[in-house]
């Protein structure tokens, strides 16, 4: 909580001045503060009177080397571990080797089966399991609780999870429990030389990229986009310990019930996944114009990706867009059909092995990250790459 000494304040009004929350106010002279205070501390460190400290119980209590180890959140949906947990234990791995420590993967499930090992083989060492039907169908509530009570229980010193719909509803929440700080949608993660996790994200619409620490707070939560870390390849003769733990049945209670799962037209697409998109963007005109991209999409077995301004024109469906508020993608191929390349949308899609960009603007930044450039009028050329491949294929 926070204290004010009201003999050591002068009502100078600093603290209100500087509050990010609007959480202290000076009343009659003396700062009072109210429900809004996160216990930031930005209002201590402008005292200059000293009149405010913030005093810790036991379980706030900062002592950082207590925090030891690096976490992964494991998601699994559907019978299936999510790709980015992979990717996850990917970069836990460097991670946990730069620590000296151990790499964990976290379980929470109805029922585990063969995950932990494929966890392991994936690369943690150890996976705590918390297997409960409450877990079965998951609620912001329940993973949350269960998530904090073996964070409490374990002290790790870094939390990772993807920045998925999964997690990026419920790890804010662990974050705000722990008093911590959280890092959303990160493209890249390292240990620094100060030992903290250093945490880069686009920031300012993805001009630049900032590099954000967790200096005070245990620990360090990041959300990573899928396809952005690289996954370790699967060793499944690798040993790990398994811990299984059970959380408070009260902590699992959820104010949501689950009436029906109904998979989105977002989770069939896939889109992260394929090794083939085509993407188009304003360049294909209207609606009629987008079907040339879905079209050659259908012919290479790919999925079909989108620029912002396509998905806002209604021709395509969000779930189809990619860039950095959309999906990210490193497919074997990607063509860009009528795209300029601004910075949001290169993020989502600049990690895949061949670029093809087919604009008419030869000036045009998409040919910046391409491999193949074509220029010229893509109601020209997408016919003809169409008729090309059905002749090679009849
Ligand atoms: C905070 C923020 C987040 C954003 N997130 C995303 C995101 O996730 N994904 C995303 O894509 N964008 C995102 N944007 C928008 C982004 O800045 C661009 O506005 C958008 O990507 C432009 O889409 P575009 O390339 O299809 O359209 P334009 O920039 O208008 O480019 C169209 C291109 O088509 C070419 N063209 C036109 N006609 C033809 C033709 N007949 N033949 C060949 N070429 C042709 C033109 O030369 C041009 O280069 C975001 C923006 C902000 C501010």
């Amino acid at each position: 909580m926070l204290l004010i000494d009201t003999e050591a304040c002068i009502g100078c009004g600093l603290c209100e001045d500087n509050c990010p929350f609007e959480a202290i106010h000076v009343v009659d002279g003396k700062a009072v503060v109210n429900d809004s205070c996160t216990l930031c501390g930005t209002c201590v460190d402008h005292c200059e009177v000293a009149a405010l400290a913030i005093e810790r119980d036991e379980g706030e209590a900062i002592d950082l080397a207590a925090w030891s180890g690096i976490w992964v959140f494991a998601e699994y949906r559907g019978g299936k571990v999510a790709q980015v947990t992979n990717e996850l234990l990917g970069v836990g791995t460097e991670l946990a080797a730069q620590r000296g420590v151990k790499l964990a993967a976290v379980l929470l499930c109805g029922q585990s089966g063969d995950v932990p090992q494929q966890l392991i083989a994936a690369g943690a060492d150890i996976v705590y399991i918390v297997e409960d039907p409450a877990l079965a169908d998951f609620s912001d509530d329940a993973y949350g609780n269960a998530l904090e009570d073996l964070a409490r229980k374990y002290k790790p010193e870094v939390i990772l999870a993807g920045a998925t719909a999964i997690a990026r509803s419920f790890i804010p929440r662990v974050a705000t429990s722990l008093i911590t700080g959280l890092t959303a949608d990160c493209t890249n993660l390292a240990i620094g030389d100060d030992g903290h996790l250093h945490q880069t994200r686009p920031a300012f619409g993805g001009n630049i990229m900032a590099t954000i620490i967790c200096p005070k707070h245990r620990p360090q939560m990041a959300t990573v986009r899928p396809m952005v870390m690289k996954a370790n390849t699967p060793d499944p003769a690798r040993q790990g310990e398994i811990i299984v733990e059970t959380i408070a049945p009260v902590r699992l209670q959820s104010r949501a019930r689950v009436v029906r799962t109904v998979f989105t037209e977002g989770e069939q697409l896939n889109l992260s996944e394929a090794d083939v998109v085509v993407a188009g963007g304003r360049g294909l005109d209207t609606r009629e114009g987008f079907k040339l991209v879905e079209e050659l999409a259908a012919l290479l077995d790919g999925a079909v990706g989108a620029s912002r301004a396509a998905v806002d024109s209604g021709w395509v469906g969000y779930p189809h867009q990619v860039g950095q508020t959309g999906k990210t993608v490193a497919s074997k191929l990607y063509v860009a059909c009528g795209i300029s390349g601004a910075i949001q949308h290169v993020i989502g899609m600049k990690s895949s092995e061949i670029i093809v960009a087919i604009n008419r603007d030869p000036k045009a930044t998409i040919f910046d990250v391409a491999d193949y450039g074509v220029v010229g009028d893509l109601f020209e050329i997408l016919p003809r790459v169409i008729e090309k491949i059905k002749e090679r294929r009849s």
